[in-house]
């Protein structure tokens, strides 16, 4: 599973794996698990690709990016 980590303030998306050990540690009230708050949140996926089409048709103007923890290990 994935997270993707929808920032409206920044206008930016970062995708995790679901256990980014940094999620936890950026959770806000502004900003829901799998649902948007005011400040945007962080969305479950099953697949990147799915994260990225979903961020291509909803989140265009936004900046995207590998959580430069977490994502490292995924080569593929
Ligand atoms: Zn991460």
């Amino acid at each position: 599973m994935y997270l993707l980590n929808i920032d409206k303030p920044t206008k930016s998306c970062t995708l995790h794996f679901l256990n980014c050990h940094t999620i936890l540690l950026e959770g806000t009230k502004r900003k829901g698990i799998d649902h948007l708050l005011e400040d945007g949140g962080w969305i479950k996926f099953t697949s990147k690709e799915e994260a990225i089409s979903s961020y291509d048709s909803e989140y265009k103007g936004f900046s995207f990016k590998d959580c430069g923890k977490c994502m490292k290990r995924d080569l593929a």
